[in-house]
């Protein structure tokens, strides 16, 4: 394995460590059943998506 020959300096780590920031979620209320979820996504809860039931919740379980 190559070796490196010069230790980086602790700027040049950090400088490469300021895109490590995480994006808070983007969480939406659901118009059915009013929990949270994911824009564009089926609701975890009552599995409604464009106003219509696309997840059978329960029934299968
Ligand atoms: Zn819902």
């Amino acid at each position: 394995m190559a070796l490196p020959k010069r230790r980086h300096s602790r700027a040049r780590g950090r400088k490469r460590r300021t895109h490590w920031t995480i994006t808070p979620l983007n969480v939406i209320e659901c118009s059915h059943c009013h929990e949270f979820r994911l824009p564009h996504h089926i609701c975890p809860a009552c599995g409604y998506y464009d106003g219509r039931q696309v997840l059978s919740k329960k029934e299968e379980a």
